[in-house]
C-alpha cells in the first residue's frame, strides 16, 4: 500500500529553495514543490494510480518497455524533489533504493538479449543521481552491447541540482555510444545562471540537450509563459522536445488543462514564435499505450477529399486535391 503521508510530503532542493518565492501567491516554483494537501487529496474518478500503465510494460526490475526499438531502464527509483504532479508520484516512496548490481544485471541482461533494443532511455526517478560508480558501470556495459545505438537520459538534476553534474559526469556520458539528454523544465524561473552553466558543460563537450515540459495549470498554462520558456530554453541550447499533457495521476486535477486548452496555447506559438522553439504536444495514452501527438491539426479533409490547410493566423488555405 502507498503511504500517503509520505507521499504528500515536501521534498525539494538548496537550489530550488533558492527560487521558490514564498510571498508571491501561485509561484510557478512553489506550485511545482510545496504541497497542497487540500487540492491533492481530491482524487477525479477519472484518475488512476497507475497512469501511464508503467505496471503491464514492466518487464522485469528497473525495466519498462512499451515500445519495439528502446526501453527504460530505471537505476534509481527515487528523486532528488517530489514534483507534485509527478506521473510516478504514488509509488516514488517504495523505490528509494538503487538497483542493485545484481538486479542490474538482470535489467542488463534484458536488454543484451534483444537485438530489436536500439535505444536505452535512463529514467526514473533520478538517473543522475546515481551513484557514479554504478553510472559508469551502466554506460561500460550499455557501450559493450553492439545492437545499442543511441542512450538517453531523462533528467531534471540539471534544474533542481546543477552544482552536481561535474567534469566527471561528463566523462562516464562521453565515453560511451551518442548520448542525449532530455531535461525536465517548465518554467523559465528554473533556468538559472547555474543551470545555463551546467547545460554548458554538456553542449560544449558535445552532449545534444533537449527538453520536457509538462503542461501545468497556473505554471505554464498561459502562452506567454511557454512563449518564455521556450525561447529561453533555446537561447542556452536546449531544443524543446515535448509539452506533455498533464497525466491522470490521482490527486493532481488543479494542474490539468483541457487537451483543447493545450491545443489553443500550441496554436498561439506557431508563426508566432520561431519553429526551433516548437515542441510536440504529446498525450501518454492511459494504460500503457504510448505517446502521440495531440494537435493542433491545421489540415482537413471534406467529404469529396478536398484539402483545406489553416494558417497560423487561422486563414483557411485550399490545397490541390491529390
Ligand atoms: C516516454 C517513453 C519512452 C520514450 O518515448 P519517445 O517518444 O521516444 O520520447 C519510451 N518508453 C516508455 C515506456 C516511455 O514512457
Ligand atoms: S523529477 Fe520527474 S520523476 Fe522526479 S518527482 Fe519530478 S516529475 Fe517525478
Amino acid at each position: 500500500m502507498n503511504n500517503k503521508t509520505d507521499v504528500l510530503k515536501n521534498k525539494f532542493t538548496k537550489k530550488i529553495e533558492e527560487i521558490i518565492d514564498y510571498d508571491r501567491p501561485n509561484d510557478p516554483v512553489s506550485l511545482q514543490f510545496l504541497t497542497d494537501i487540500e487540492k491533492e487529496s481530491i482524487i477525479l474518478k477519472e484518475e488512476i494510480s497507475d497512469p501511464i500503465g508503467d505496471d503491464r510494460c514492466s518487464k522485469i526490475k528497473g525495466i519498462i518497455h512499451r515500445y519495439p526499438d528502446r526501453v527504460l531502464l530505471i537505476p534509481k527509483g527515487d528523486c532528488l524533489v517530489t514534483c507534485r504532479f509527478c506521473f510516478r508520484k504514488w509509488k516514488l516512496p517504495h523505490e528509494k533504493t538503487e538497483l542493485t548490481y545484481e538486479e542490474l544485471e538482470g535489467a542488463l541482461d534484458y536488454i543484451r538479449s534483444d537485438p530489436q533494443i536500439w535505444e536505452v532511455v535512463l529514467s526514473g526517478g533520478e538517473p543522475l543521481a546515481t551513484s557514479e560508480e554504478k553510472l559508469e558501470y551502466i554506460f561500460k556495459q550499455l557501450n559493450n552491447i553492439p545492437h545499442i545505438g543511441v542512450i538517453r537520459i531523462h533528467t531534471r538534476l540539471p534544474i533542481v541540482a546543477p552544482e552536481l553534474v561535474t567534469e566527471k559526469t561528463i566523462k562516464i556520458l562521453k565515453k560511451n555510444k551518442p548520448v542525449f539528454i532530455v531535461i525536465h523544465c517548465n518554467n523559465e524561473k528554473e533556468i538559472t545562471d547555474d543551470v545555463k552553466k551546467c547545460c554548458d558543460l554538456f553542449v560544449d563537450s558535445g552532449i545534444p540537450l533537449l527538453s520536457q515540459t509538462a503542461l501545468l495549470k497556473g505554471v505554464n498554462s498561459e502562452a506567454e509563459d511557454l512563449e518564455a520558456l521556450f525561447r529561453k530554453l533555446i537561447t542556452i541550447r536546449v531544443k524543446p522536445y515535448y509539452l506533455h499533457h498533464c497525466d491522470l495521476v490521482e490527486g493532481t486535477g488543479h494542474f490539468r488543462t483541457t487537451i483543447k486548452e493545450g491545443q489553443a496555447l500550441m496554436r498561439k506559438l506557431r508563426g508566432n514564435v520561431s519553429g526551433i522553439c516548437q515542441p510536440t504536444y504529446v498525450l501518454d495514452i492511459p494504460n500503457g499505450y504510448g505517446k502521440v501527438p495531440i494537435g493542433p491539426d491545421y489540415v482537413s479533409f471534406d467529404a469529396n477529399e478536398l484539402i483545406t490547410v489553416m494558417d497560423y493566423a487561422g486563414t483557411q488555405h485550399q490545397y490541390p486535391p491529390q
